[in-house]
């Protein structure tokens, strides 16, 4: 195939029809296809993790019920033991159910953003934080870094991030809720020196109802939906989160926002 001077700059139309034009809109239908697949499967093992998520309370629920109406009569210490289950497992499905609500809400919002100041708006959360936990909180935030974002998701983003080091950090080890900046990019982290997670997990920690199977972490109680509304906020905020090892150990959640 030689080119002449003609061709040159000539875009190039195939005739319609032709052979390889079929060819090449079979395989544009089969990718649409199998992208629409993906999503359809995606859909159908979050509906079906979620109801297994509700109906294990549920379960637990009952079941103490169950117990206390065939029991509580001539056994009437087992009361309180139910009981407490009881208010613990309906916490458990009300978190739950707060979460999935989230999550749809994430899915469809578009937020506005409005100019910030993050240092402010860090330090203020970092505070109020730390008067709810038992952990040593350690707050190191540059002073004036600004962006153009949705404060109410913001908030909500820290604050999971915050939740997770003091879930997954033993009782002893502090951990540090910081925000620096370069040229671009202002980037808020969470680090802790808690059980952290394993290389190969650390891109699937994002999904939806993912939790990481290890002995340390099973104990510990979660949906695995909290990250995945991390991600999705930070998606709407124009945002990056990434999760790398901490030193000598534990995780570093980082996000990173433009500068504005
Ligand atoms: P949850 O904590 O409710 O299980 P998340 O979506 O917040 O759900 O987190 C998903 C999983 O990622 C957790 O189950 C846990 O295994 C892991 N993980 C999250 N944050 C941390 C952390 N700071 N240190 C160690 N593991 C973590």
């Amino acid at each position: 195939n030689t080119i002449k001077d003609s061709d040159v700059g000539q875009p190039t139309l195939k005739v319609p029809g032709s052979p390889s034009e079929i060819h090449e809109l079979g395989n544009a239908f089969n990718d649409l296809l199998k992208t629409q697949n993906k999503r359809l499967q995606r859909e159908r093992d979050f509906v079906s993790n979620a109801s297994h998520e509700l109906k294990t309370p549920i379960a637990a629920i009952r079941g103490n019920i169950n117990l206390i109406n065939r029991h509580a009569d001539k056994h009437p210490e087992i009361v309180p033991e139910s009981l407490g289950y009881i208010d613990e497992e309906s916490l458990r499905m009300q978190n739950l159910i707060t979460n999935l609500l989230s999550l749809s809400r994430a899915d469809r919002a578009k937020l506005i953003l409005e100019p910030l100041d993050l240092s402010k708006l860090t330090t203020s959360i970092g505070q109020q934080y730390q008067k709810a936990i038992a952990h040593t909180l350690k707050i190191s935030v540059e002073p004036d870094l600004k962006i153009s974002d949705n404060e109410d998701t913001l908030k909500q983003i820290i604050v999971a991030l915050l939740d997770n080091a003091d879930k997954y950090s033993p009782d002893n080890k502090p951990f540090t809720l910081r925000l620096k900046a370069n040229d671009q990019n202002v980037q808020l982290e969470v680090a802790d020196q808690g059980i952290g997670i394993p290389d190969d997990q650390k891109p699937l920690v994002f999904q939806r109802f993912y939790r990481v199977d290890t002995s340390h972490s099973t104990e510990i109680k979660g949906s695995g939906l909290g990250l995945s509304i991390v991600s999705q906020l930070v998606k709407l905020n124009n945002g990056q989160i990434t999760v790398f090892d901490n030193q000598p150990q534990g995780s570093i959640f980082r996000v990173t926002f433009e500068k504005s």
